[in-house]
């Protein structure tokens, strides 16, 4: 069985959206193993974004995540980590078809970072690794 890491991100807590979209992980079957709200710090995010550090989107990016709460949620299920990031849909919302979480619930906001609600881990490796930063007592 594997396992995943996803945020719930600033813009997602902000707007009230936290409860859809754990709504729809659970109703997907998949099941939350380990929750947490929390502010992200700047050794957090270097850390978590460190293959993006240099690229001009970069520091938006952790000024965004930094912008309130952050939901963070240890989600397991039968090839998750895929699965999620299907029901989170494309990165760029206008993009996201419709029934994913970007796609029915996101919108570009003609920022310079993408506010795209969710993050999810894109690989077993990643997945270890991040779930390990954002839970290191787990
Ligand atoms: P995530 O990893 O958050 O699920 P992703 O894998 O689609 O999404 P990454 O390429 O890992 O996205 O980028 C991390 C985050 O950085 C994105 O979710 C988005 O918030 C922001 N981002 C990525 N690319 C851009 C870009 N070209 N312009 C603005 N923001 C971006």
């Amino acid at each position: 069985i594997e396992r995943t890491l996803v945020l719930v991100k600033p813009d997602g807590v902000r707007r009230g959206l936290s409860g859809e979209i754990l709504r729809r992980i659970e109703a997907k079957g998949y099941t939350l193993v380990n929750l947490q709200l929390r502010a992200a710090d700047d050794a957090l995010l270097a850390a978590h974004y460190a293959e993006h550090e240099g690229k001009p989107f970069y520091a938006p990016l952790v000024d965004f995540m930094k912008s309130g709460p952050v939901l963070a949620a240890v989600v397991e299920g039968h090839r998750v980590i895929e699965g999620f990031r299907t029901l989170a849909g494309t990165t760029d919302p206008t993009a996201a078809l419709p029934g994913t979480i970007r796609g029915d619930l996101g919108r570009d906001w003609g920022l310079q970072v993408q506010q795209n609600l969710v993050h999810g881990s894109d690989s077993p490796e990643s997945a270890e690794r991040e779930i390990g930063l954002w839970f290191p007592q787990a």
